[in-house]
């Protein structure tokens, strides 16, 4: 099989082209390194099975020749920060155009088969506990859960009217190795930088559902496999949630810190197009036989350990 992977230099995306390779399948990867970064695949570039093309998937001409002979796109290219939207909204409509741009070149070069990385944020405000995918009317508060909502309607109208197959994963909180964003991040770099007090974002009791690396490329792989609709959409996420306190206090203990402070900005979330809480419903992709070997706090604990050892620890 040939994979096309949009976003493969990123942190789920490098992730994805590894287990690909690993399997055997030939993998190109497109990336415009915005928030990628080379050295997550630079281990692949000698492989034949390999090829990386560093450019936008806004340039469409470029996009429609390199995408020609692959049997399926895993698209997970986009801006992942949900807080940008704040000051820049227009980061939505990059997303939406790139994806618009993946399906229509899939389109031209007869491309049938289609993986999106998608997210929790499309459920919008104060969903149900727990959220299973049926949920509705969906009404995202951020420009991100938007654009994401938008991309999922042009994949869903697109296979329908050009005899396409989608699988749409709604990603949980992925946290792990080669992470470079997100709570764990931020707590790490802060507390590198002062390792007496830690701001947090909010009141600290926004509580919500982490996915452990492994087990989210475990998750799209084995849906890709195993379910055969026109369109597959999944929630992706582990068991229960776990409290932004609680991270910051095993944060705080995996650093060897002591008496560190906690200072909060107040509110019931961390910004604005924030959900506060939410934990999701896996049945649907339990039932077809997957289940994440890590809970959210083990997903957590875990992450905590890989990102210490990459970004280091506090130099006192
Ligand atoms: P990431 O920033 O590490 O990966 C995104 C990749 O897409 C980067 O390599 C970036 O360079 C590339 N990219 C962005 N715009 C591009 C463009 N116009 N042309 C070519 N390449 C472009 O982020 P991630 O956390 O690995 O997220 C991957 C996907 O999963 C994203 O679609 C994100 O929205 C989605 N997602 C992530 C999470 C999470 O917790 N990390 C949760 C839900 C959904």
């Amino acid at each position: 099989m040939r994979c096309f992977v949009t976003g493969g230099a990123g942190f789920i995306g490098s992730h994805l082209v590894d287990e690909l390779l690993e399997k055997g399948y030939k993998v190109t990867v497109f990336d415009d390194l915005s928030s990628g970064r080379k050295e997550f695949i630079q281990h692949h570039l000698n492989n034949k099975n390999f090829s990386f093309i560093e450019a936008d998937l806004l340039d469409f001409n470029l996009l429609n020749r390199e995408i020609k002979e692959h049997d399926v796109v895993f698209h997970i290219a986009a801006n992942p920060d949900v807080r940008i939207g704040m000051q820049k909204p227009e980061v939505a409509k990059k997303d939406i155009l790139i994806t618009y741009n993946v399906l229509d070149a899939m389109r031209e070069n007869n491309i049938k088969k289609i993986v999106f990385s998608s997210s929790s944020t499309v459920y919008g405000e104060t969903p149900p506990i727990p959220l299973p995918e049926n949920y509705g009317p969906l009404l995202p508060i951020s420009v991100y859960g938007a654009a994401k909502l938008a991309c999922e309607g042009l994949i869903s109208s697109f296979s329908h009217t050009f005899d396409m197959q989608s699988w749409i994963f709604r990603f949980a909180n992925v946290i792990g190795k080669r992470g470079t964003h997100g709570v764990i991040v931020d707590f790490i770099n802060k507390l590198k930088k002062n390792s007496k007090e830690l701001e947090i974002l909010g009141n600290g009791k926004q509580k919500k559902n982490y996915l452990y690396i492994k087990d989210c490329i475990d998750g799209i792989v084995f849906g890709f496999e195993n379910s055969k609709e026109q369109i597959n959409l999944f929630n992706l996420g582990s068991h229960d949630a776990t409290e932004v306190t609680r991270i910051a206090e095993m944060v705080v203990e995996e650093m060897g810190l002591k008496k560190v402070r906690f200072k909060y900005t107040g509110g019931d979330r961390g910004w604005k197009g924030d959900i506060p809480r939410f934990q999701f419903d896996i049945t649907k992709i339990e039932k077809l036989g997957w289940k994440p070997k890590y809970d959210s706090d083990e997903a957590v604990r875990k992450a905590i350990k890989d990102l210490i050892e990459e970004l280091g620890s506090v130099s006192l």
